[in-house]
């Protein structure tokens, strides 16, 4: 059976012509499926009969919710979704004052292992497809009963080592017969993955980038992000100045504060003068503990001194709002703590 959340329109219209009906049933077929049905005795403007024949070969798949951890503070919601396979995925739903935002995974695990984070622990699973993708997005809307306005690319995975499933994502989402939304209503986080970035450039100059930077220096960065090995600071800065040069969109730099490792006054400087003068900002992240790590968070009040320090001296920054505080734990860690249960 196929899950027909994997196919963009054009893909549905193939598919509508090879049963014999007439093209204009994929535009209805688009349409109920970002409405979020999953049925098509639901689809009430479909032919008996072609609904029939979807029945024999087709589904419109909804993930199995596996866990959802809900913040009594600010409606955040972190989601563990089991895929057809056996895999799960995490995403979080995030109520801003501008709108919904969902956070979601492109990837089940991730080969980058940063040294950092829970997601790339056990390493890569498999890349997620667009409709796995899809699916995280129009679960979270049916569970919370709320539109999803914003979606960041920026769960478990590296998104750019999916890029062909998360540039059909990103178009079939953005389709106006569908889910309608704005190029400008994504942001893709890459760890840095060079020649990319500047295909996404080509591909998609709407769309926000951010960078995982974690580290101003190339010693630093090569010792908590093994992709600093293959695309050093010295290629990947001069890469996102290409990007912003070409799109004229403001990056953002996403900084997960470790104490003692990326947070001392030498590495706020070589910070500072690795990005002063680009056209970013500064996303500074008290870091998420993993106990498997073994790293320690430098904590907010410091978060927020480096933030001054920057701001003061012309570069844009922000502490990351903290979201769900009661139910906080670093992105990943449903995830494995799901999987060791499994294991156990
Ligand atoms: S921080 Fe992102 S890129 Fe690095 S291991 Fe985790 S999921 Fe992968």
């Amino acid at each position: 059976m196929e899950n027909l959340r994997n196919r963009s329109l054009s893909e549905l219209e193939e598919l509508v012509l090879s049963m014999g009906q007439p093209k204009f049933r994929a535009k209805q077929l688009f349409g109920w499926i970002y409405k979020g049905k999953t049925s098509f005795r639901e689809m009430h403007n479909l032919p008996e009969v072609f609904v029939k024949k979807l029945e024999e070969s087709c589904t419109i798949d909804a993930l199995e919710l596996v866990t959802v951890k809900e913040s009594s503070l600010d409606g955040t919601r972190k989601f563990l979704f089991r895929l057809a396979d056996g895999n799960a995925v995490e995403s979080v739903f995030m109520r801003y004052k501008y709108g919904n935002s969902v956070c979601i995974s492109s990837q089940a695990g991730c080969r980058m292992g940063c040294a950092f984070c829970a997601s790339g622990l056990d390493g890569l699973v498999r890349n997620l497809t667009a409709g796995e993708m899809i699916s995280q997005v129009l679960d979270i809307e049916r569970e919370t009963g709320e539109p999803v306005n914003h979606i960041v690319v920026m769960g478990t995975g590296e998104p750019f080592d999916n890029y062909h499933e998360l540039s059909r994502f990103i178009r079939i989402m953005n389709d106006k017969n569908g889910a309608n939304l704005g190029m400008r209503s994504f942001t893709v986080s890459t760890c840095g993955l060079v020649p990319k970035i500047a295909r996404f450039a080509e591909d998609f100059p709407q769309v926000n980038l951010a960078i995982s930077l974690h580290a101003a220096t190339e010693e630093g960065r090569s010792a908590i992000m093994p992709v600093n090995r293959s695309y050093p600071l010295s290629v990947l800065i001069p890469a996102v100045k290409e990007y912003t040069n070409k799109t004229n969109r403001r990056v953002t730099f996403e900084f997960a504060l470790i104490h003692g490792v990326n947070d001392r006054d030498e590495d706020v400087e070589a910070l500072y003068k690795l990005v002063k003068g680009m056209l970013c900002h500064v996303n500074l992240i008290p870091l998420n503990e993993v106990s498997e790590t073994g790293f320690v968070t430098a904590g907010r009040a410091r978060a927020r001194e480096i933030c001054e320090e920057l701001e003061r001296r012309g570069v844009p920054a922000t502490v990351r709002r903290q979201m769900g505080a009661d139910i906080d734990g670093a992105c990943g860690q449903l995830r494995l703590e799901n999987s060791k249960k499994t294991v156990e």
